[in-house]
């Protein structure tokens, strides 16, 4: 029986690391834990509270009502992972949408909201076999994971494929709002305070600006080959 690891996957906004921690966890048997749609469920519950919009943020007044989140992932047999449920309701189809990806950042810089989140992850991961990714998973939710991946891809490819994605998804934007929104996510999430984006320094990097989905996948398997 192989050895069971923990896998971090860090990196820039739309660098495909879902796509790649999901299909991991799926070859390998692991548990796969999308980090962001922690964040952006307690982003929908600021916004669905009137606690944030694009004029406020009422900062004090979500520290104040985090007891009320309660957030799940439950997993859907049909699609082949888990899905996040906040205070019991699926909102899966409710967190990916610009209004939300364009608040997410500053619910993130909230280190209450962090704290919160980073110790039910550790809780996630204290048996290992889980592929999680995020933004502060190889520095700070798992500094000790036996793989760290730190992904990166041109700000162009990022925005193209998040563009996609969401026309996909039946959603009316713009290339250009999804340009500003992976930018301005990006510019906030490197320089917070609380757990920047920054890449481990056991990390390795992977850059898939001129690679497919699929290219991606196996040099992700190779880094994890080496590990098990
Ligand atoms: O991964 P995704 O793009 O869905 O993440 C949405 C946002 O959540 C990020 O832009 C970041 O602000 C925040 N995030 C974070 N730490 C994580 C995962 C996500 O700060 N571990």
């Amino acid at each position: 029986m192989k050895k069971k690891i923990n896998i971090a996957i860090d990196g820039y906004s739309s660098t495909g690391k879902s796509t790649i921690a999901k299909k991991l966890a799926e070859s390998l048997g692991y548990v796969y834990v999308d980090t962001g749609a922690m964040y952006r469920a307690v982003t929908y519950f600021a916004v669905k509270n009137h606690i944030i919009s694009k004029d406020f943020f009422k900062k004090e007044e979500l520290i104040s009502k985090l007891n009320q989140i309660d957030l799940k992932f439950i997993f859907n047999k049909d699609l082949g992972h888990a899905e996040i449920y906040l205070n019991g309701k699926n909102v899966e189809e409710n967190i990916r949408n610009l209004e939300i990806s364009n608040l997410v950042s500053r619910i993130a810089e909230v280190s209450e909201v962090r704290r919160k989140l980073v110790e039910q992850q550790q809780k996630i991961g204290k048996d290992k076999g889980v592929v999680m990714d995020g933004r502060d998973i190889g520095t700070v939710v798992f500094p000790d994971a036996e793989l760290k991946i730190f992904m990166t891809a041109s700000a162009e490819k990022r925005a193209q494929r998040r563009y996609k994605e969401m026309i996909g998804k039946g959603e009316s934007v713009n290339l250009e709002e999804v340009i500003k929104n992976v930018t301005e996510r990006d510019r906030i999430d490197t320089n917070r305070k609380d757990s920047p984006l920054i890449m481990a320094e056991d990390a390795v990097l992977l850059d898939n600006s001129d690679l497919s989905a699929d290219e991606t996948f196996e040099k992700a398997m190779e880094l994890v080959a080496e590990k098990i």
